[in-house]
């Protein structure tokens, strides 16, 4: 079985080889830490984990190296550090501690490396330096900007031509550029802004640079895959790949460029600046962070995913039935776990999660009906496929568990300690007592030799 990957610059799918199976690279734009992740922002993170497991699966845990950045300089945070009279550090660091717990919430594993933008100035104006140097870029009024004339393939990974990049809404006009193509490289900080030194007068970086310097700095050029939401094709994956290559006089930025598709919420693009947002932090309060991972996987990766509490709803009843099964099945012994075959094919053809999750459930099927053998086997393969992709990590009992009312909740684990003091002092009758009180409230109590743990009884 091989891994097929779609490619936004061939615009095919094709096998995906590493330039070096030891050392297999991948890069995906992170956030910029100025508010909390709505869950839009949270696809990628959790379609590209999926590829990072996949990848370290095939080619070993300490084969792939995975970089994320972290924006922690830009216009948005600087204001909100302005509305708040506090340094940029302290938003910065309040928000990048929420994304962390909210996207580990979701089961997403951390990058290899998270390199941040303040910490990456020498990098990033050694690269400007570089783009001068080779005539690809060009100081003027304080600003140094990319010349997008000295660079014949702009517009090839977004398949646009020059007229319609220049028409394009998200391309500034302004009257020290040589073309109206040409991007930002470096910019003069407006007063109170933080600001950097650097050999074409103080300011701070553009955006784009930043990626292309971090790619440069921790895995090194080219790379294998390039990862992002759709919306960043153009312009700034487009700019990324025309700095990393006219910088280093590389053949190719990224070996494959994958790009998830929009998060809709109703009929618009779930956006910070539409106002119409799901934040994972408050998801995260009352929806398992599994069952929203599962809602965020249910379309396949290329295509818009409708958003909306139904879909929540239903991701919930899909691993409730998993995790059913399972627990139905406690007493079977599973041997060596490991996904199944039909599985991992699934996932080989271009993370095609709706199929692997089809999968998940004939599993789960074939563990509630085979008899010996076969239903080990079953459990084996289940537990190997759905952890693979960061689910199923929860015991059964505890997953059901959290169904119940929290107040409910809290009053069972009450009488469940009191049951398990009364045992110790060997008061059998009052232990019978409460142990009556909780069946009667349905609870089932399973007594162990550190205390006892619980769960709700299956409806006949
Ligand atoms: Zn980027």
């Amino acid at each position: 079985m091989t891994l097929r990957l779609h490619d936004t610059l061939t615009r095919e799918k094709r096998e995906f080889v590493p330039l070096n199976p030891d050392r297999v690279t991948m890069y995906v734009c992170g956030p910029t830490v100025y508010n909390y992740a709505h869950v839009g922002n949270a696809r990628p993170v959790v379609v590209f984990d999926v590829l990072f497991r996949l990848l370290r699966r095939i080619y070993g845990e300490d084969h792939v190296l995975y970089a994320a950045n972290v924006t922690d300089v830009d216009d948005k945070i600087n204001a909100k550090a302005a509305a708040e009279g506090v340094p940029i550090e302290v938003i910065t660091a309040r928000y990048l501690d929420a994304y962390h717990s909210d996207m580990s919430a979701l089961g997403s594993l951390r990058p290899t490396f998270e390199p941040r933008a303040t910490r990456t100035m020498d990098a990033i104006i050694a690269m400007i330096e570089r783009l001068v140097r080779n005539n690809a870029a060009y100081a003027t009024e304080g600003h140094v900007l990319f010349n997008t004339a000295a660079y014949s393939d702009y517009g090839k990974l977004s398949h646009r031509s020059m007229d319609d990049m220049i028409a394009g809404a998200r391309v500034d006009v302004a009257p020290y550029k040589q073309h109206p193509a040409d991007f930002v490289l470096w910019k003069p900080s407006k007063p109170g802004e933080p600001v950097w030194d650097s050999p074409f007068g103080p300011g701070r970086p553009g955006w784009h640079i930043e990626c292309s310097a971090m790619i440069e700095q921790n895995l090194g050029l080219p790379i294998d895959i390039h990862g992002g939401g759709n919306d960043l094709i153009f312009p700034h994956h487009e700019n990324e790949m025309a700095q990393g290559i006219c910088a280093d006089h590389v053949p190719a930025y990224a070996e494959f460029w994958l790009h998830n598709g929009f998060l809709n919420f109703g009929d618009e693009k779930m956006s910070k600046s539409l106002g119409n947002v799901v934040l994972v932090h408050d998801l995260v309060t009352h929806v398992p962070g599994e069952a929203i991972r599962w809602a965020l996987l249910a379309a396949h990766y290329r295509q818009p995913l409708q958003w909306s509490e139904e879909l929540t709803a239903r991701a919930k009843k899909s691993l409730d039935s998993l995790y059913g099964a399972l627990r139905r099945a406690s007493e079977v012994k599973a041997p060596v776990i490991a996904p199944s075959a039909a599985f991992l094919e699934a996932l080989d053809d271009d993370l095609n999660t709706p199929r692997a999750f089809a999968e998940l459930h004939a599993l789960a099927g074939r563990l509630e009906t085979a008899v010996g053998a076969d239903r080990a086997t079953a459990k084996a393969e289940l537990l190997g496929s759905a952890q693979l992709l960061g689910f199923l990590a929860a015991d059964p009992d505890a997953w059901f568990q959290g169904d119940v009312d929290p107040a409910l909740r809290a009053r069972i684990d009450a009488l469940i300690a009191e049951r398990v003091t009364a045992r110790t002092a060997k008061d059998w009758a009052k232990a019978d007592r409460i142990r009556a009180e909780l069946t009667a409230l349905n609870v089932e109590v399973m007594d162990n030799p550190t205390g006892a743990t619980w769960r709700i009884r299956e409806k006949p």
